[in-house]
């Protein structure tokens, strides 16, 4: 556990308009103070990130939260009892204390309370909400250890803090409350079953009304490694090239290297559990991307509503342009 004074260290840093990346369960976060406007500016050239995609406001209490939006529904208070701290951002409307360029513009912030022990210390320490996104360039896969953030940012961000390996692995699940009805904007963490049971059946992104939702989290690439990404079914990969093979629910490994002998294959055997899997799909995408390979393999996982976070995730990852 990072000690107290590096804590306190790092909240000077935000107070002063800088920025540290700190853990938290999903992926590793890139801070500023929410409410400084030239504090946040600094995110987005860091990660050389267009303004017009949102940031996720981080906060260490429901109450917090509510002094970031002018409406907290009925069921924004079950959901946030429900899920309080973990991975589902609420998106709801927008109080003026928070800056327009937190929002890229838009009238509505997403806000979050993370379920780790140091990003809440840390959110308690600064005494502000912290703005944060994922701690990479633009376009990089999330960060989901300490050495996955200073390999992407470097020198640009003045702190890390170190909290060992992302328990969730992929990003928060983000449910907008700002309409007449709640509408998943991205599956995550926290399933659509598990956030239906406590208040009813809720809409998908493309339901939503037209421009209500421009996120970062809804452009096609925005989660792709640089190393091409096959989805592939029964073990068929590429003949040519040095590859990785992410095998699912197999113990033997994939046809082509066990029939042809494949010369240049790693074949890695994935988690069965889809949140197990979840927490070890960046670090295996990090390893393709700084590894050098010519392609992975990401063997079909499960169609079960469990899996809707790491079927999106695997899914972007393929798409080229
Ligand atoms: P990231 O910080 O990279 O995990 O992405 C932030 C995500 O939060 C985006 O993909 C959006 O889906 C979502 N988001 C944040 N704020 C808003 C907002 N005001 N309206 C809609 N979506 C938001
Ligand atoms: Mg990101």
């Amino acid at each position: 556990m990072t000690d107290p004074a590096e804590i306190q260290a790092a909240a000077r840093l935000l107070k002063a308009g800088r920025l540290v990346s700190f853990p938290t369960e999903t992926v590793y976060g890139l801070g500023a103070n929410a409410l400084d406007a030239e504090a946040v500016a600094r995110i987005y050239a860091a990660k050389g990130r267009p303004a017009t995609s949102p940031l996720i406001v981080h906060v260490d209490s429901v109450e917090m939260a509510k002094s970031l939006v002018t409406a907290w529904p009925d069921a924004a208070d079950a959901l946030a009892r429900a899920f309080w701290p973990g991975p589902l951002t609420l998106v709801l409307p927008a109080r003026d204390v928070v800056p327009p360029i937190v929002r890229a513009g838009l009238p509505t912030v997403g806000v979050r309370m993370p379920d780790h022990p140091l990003a809440q210390a840390l959110i308690r320490a600064a005494g502000v909400p912290l703005a944060a996104p994922s701690a990479n360039r633009f376009t990089q896969i999330s960060p989901t250890t300490a050495e996955h953030v200073r390999r992407s940012l470097g020198d640009s961000v003045e702190m890390v803090l170190d909290g060992g390996p992302c328990a969730v692995g992929i990003e928060s699940t983000v449910l907008s409350l700002a309409g007449p009805r709640a509408v998943l904007l991205r599956p995550g963490g926290v399933t659509r079953a598990q956030i239906e049971a406590v208040i009813g059946p809720i809409g998908d992104a493309d339901e939503a009304p037209e421009g209500a939702h421009p996120s970062p989290g809804m452009h096609p690439r925005h989660y792709s490694p640089r190393t091409r990404l096959l989805l592939v079914k029964d073990g068929e990969v590429p003949r040519d090239g040095r590859g990785i093979y992410l095998s699912y629910g197999r113990k033997s490994p994939p046809y082509a290297a066990r029939r042809m002998g494949h010369p240049n294959l790693t074949v890695v055997e994935m988690p069965a559990s889809a949140e197990k899997y979840a927490a070890r799909l960046y670090d295996e995408l990090h390893r393709a991307d700084d590894g050098g390979f010519d392609w992975i393999a990401v063997e079909q996982v499960p169609e079960t509503p469990e899996w809707e976070g790491v079927r999106d995730r695997v899914k972007r990852a393929a798409v080229r342009e």
